[in-house]
């Protein structure tokens, strides 16, 4: 019954059909866990949610209105909706998959990636931050979640990342010159300063919302220098600025702890992956409040895959079986060091939908689930520059509220059964079931 209630007030409310006052949900929780508020978990909580935003969370239960709709999570544990900082809408790998992009058609693609969005929001991730897609796919899909022509999070996108002819990010790498051609800076290639400032601009135009640079070699590129330091310093300085001048924060993708050195000095405003990372760069890190995206769940994952036979390339294979097993223990000694940690996974390469495997391991290796799943609330809204939307459930917040049905404090296995989805006040799925979102006809 509740159930469909919400869904009329969905649909009156994405019709544009809104009374001239907006609809108030009272959502009753049992426990709201909201590391960025309170320490520890709170017990009995109503959360007021008045068309998009959260308009009071009040102690107890309280008792609604009569024109209020009910949403009954007295046996459940609500958090603020998750934020992955680290994903890759556009793609999902999968064995031998390096043809998919002369095989998969632009529009498949893109079909392929609504069904990844909607996997990631149904999984409890309300937000994410998309760090690096081709052929404007994770602009379009941006634009499309926000718009609600299709079920998915709420993206920061960064477009093509940034990368060194020949590094990381060329996706010419490995293949035929006659064929792919040399690309330049509309395709994220920079060599030198006045090539990185073009570049960056570029980007920018398309509408990313930051800059994502590969500051050393990766894994799955078909090169064989995964951790090699790849941008000169004073590139990483011009991205940072020009960024900067346009109220755009860059991250760095970076195994090596040379290229961290020369892009946390430059002024990144976090690090993805960091592998192998010294005692010095964690301190620095610490210092400048530069953070760590740590996904370990990246690493477990190439590492098995790398094991199925024919799964990668043999350059590939290689440096999975490497870099891969390396990144739990370089969290767990960052974190016990100091340095600011947000929440993400690389999901993409593996599984989407999987993400809440990153909270199992960042407690695996000491961090206690609390200050887990305040990287990827408090934390990983601060590394956006989003603290007045998200990151807490707070009055005039996004009302972006997930729940699972035990403890997690206590089983933090149980984030694979996020019960209940609401991002921006509309209820995604309800009692485990997605719900059905009848989109806008604009
Ligand atoms: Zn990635």
């Amino acid at each position: 019954m509740v159930n469909r209630l919400i869904v009329c007030v969905v649909m009156l409310l994405m019709l544009g059909a809104m009374p001239a006052q907006a609809q108030r949900t009272v959502v009753h929780c049992g426990t709201l866990i909201d590391p960025g508020v309170s320490a520890t978990p709170m017990t009995q909580r109503t959360l007021i949610v008045e068309g998009q935003r959260v308009a009071a969370v009040e102690e107890g239960f309280s008792t609604p209105g009569a024109t209020d709709q009910v949403v009954d999570l007295r046996e459940a544990y609500c958090m603020p909706g998750l934020i992955d900082m680290h994903v890759h809408l556009s793609g999902e790998s999968r064995k031998g998959g390096y043809i998919d992009r002369f095989r998969l058609s632009p529009p498949v693609q893109a079909l392929k990636a609504n069904q990844y969005a909607r996997t990631t929001l149904l999984a409890g991730f309300t937000t994410v931050r998309d760090v690096g897609s081709g052929e404007g796919l994770s602009l379009a899909l941006r634009q499309a979640t926000a718009s609600g022509w299709i079920t998915g999070p709420r993206m920061f996108v960064a477009g093509n990342s940034l990368s060194i002819s020949g590094g990381h990010g060329d996706g010419t790498n490995g293949y035929r010159e006659d064929i792919v051609g040399v690309p330049g800076e509309a395709e994220g290639i920079v060599d030198g300063v006045p090539s990185a400032i073009r570049a960056t601009r570029i980007v920018i135009k398309r509408g990313a919302d930051l800059i994502k640079i590969t500051a050393t070699g990766g894994v799955l590129s078909l090169q064989g220098d995964g951790t090699g330091a790849h941008f000169k310093e004073e590139e990483i300085r011009a991205i940072v600025e020009t960024a900067r001048d346009h109220g755009r924060k860059v991250t760095a993708h970076a195994h090596g702890d040379e290229g961290m050195q020369r892009a946390v000095r430059a002024g990144v405003a976090s690090i993805e992956h960091g592998t192998y990372m010294s005692e010095a760069t964690m301190q620095l890190m610490k210092e400048r409040g530069t953070y760590l995206v740590p996904t370990i769940t990246a690493g477990k994952s190439v590492a098995d895959s790398a094991a199925i036979a024919g799964y990668y390339a043999p350059v590939v294979t290689k440096k999975a079986l490497e870099v891969g097993p390396v990144m739990q223990g370089t969290f767990a000694k960052a974190y016990r060091t100091g340095v600011p940690i947000a929440f993400g996974t690389d999901a993409g390469v593996f599984r989407h939908g999987r993400n809440w495997k990153e909270f199992v391991y960042m407690t695996e290796a000491g961090m206690p689930p609390m200050e887990a799943f305040r990287t990827a609330t408090y934390n990983a809204a601060d590394l956006l520059g989003q603290l007045d939307n998200l990151g807490t459930l707070e009055a005039g917040k996004l009302a972006d509220i997930v729940a699972v049905p035990r403890n997690p404090l206590d089983d933090i296995a149980v984030m694979e059964n996020v019960s209940f989805v609401m991002k921006d006040g509309i209820v995604y799925k309800m009692d485990g079931a997605p719900m059905v979102i009848v989109p806008p006809s604009r």
